[in-house]
């Protein structure tokens, strides 16, 4: 097995462990890890998995997961390209927003998730994935437009750079038309960031 996967299978096992939110773990099938290549470039980060999610163990597997995979499709990837995550990987009781003690809770094991992935690209998916790294912006102002940040990390000196693309929730896009529009059209700015960061990655 590859060397990331092996130490993306620890680290769940640790979340598991260390019994983050245990509350919400108690109501919860399952945890939710994540999905996709740890060897891709780019990562999407949802909010928490949902019904379907935690029935099946897997990010973005139901009604806003199946657009996500229509958006990937129109810039030539599949899921297998990218790796998926969310912020809180248990799902909320009756697909509440995340708590901030529960987001504050498991942001250290993002990070570590991100730490052996070490992606290009963080695609965030709504507010609260935004907000874990762009903490003072609003989606509405910035959504569509690369933002360049250091994540903070004890394994990396210097921390991990990376472009964040900041996107709507498909799930808040699905029925509202504008919305949907709007991700759409961010979503296909997509590839030309890719590009842009892969020639970077050269020199
Ligand atoms: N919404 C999310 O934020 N994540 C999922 O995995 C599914 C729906």
């Amino acid at each position: 097995m590859d060397k990331k996967q092996r130490e993306l299978d620890t680290l769940k096992k640790k979340i598991i462990r260390d019994n983050i939110c245990p509350g919400l773990k108690a109501q919860a099938t399952q945890l939710v890890f994540g999905d996709g290549s740890p060897d891709s470039n780019v990562v999407f980060i949802g909010e928490a998995p949902g019904k379907n999610e935690d029935l099946k163990g897997l990010p973005f597997v139901g009604a806003a997961g199946k657009f996500l995979d229509e958006m990937l499709e129109t810039i030539g990837l599949k899921r297998t390209d990218v790796y998926i995550t969310n912020i809180v990987k248990y799902r909320p009781p009756g697909n509440r927003d995340p708590l901030p003690e529960e987001k504050k809770a498991f942001l250290p094991y993002l990070r570590a998730q991100l730490e052996i992935i070490k992606p290009k690209l963080i695609v965030t998916l709504g507010r609260h994935s935004m907000n874990c790294f762009l903490p003072d912006l609003q989606i509405s102002a910035i959504h569509g437009q690369p933002k360049r940040v250091t994540i903070a990390s004890d394994k990396l000196k210097g921390g991990m750079k990376v472009v964040i693309m900041p996107l709507f929730h498909p799930a808040a896009a699905l029925y509202n038309g504008q919305m949907r529009s709007t991700l759409i059209e961010d979503f296909s700015l997509i590839p030309s960031v890719i590009e842009k960061l892969s020639k970077q990655g050269k020199n």
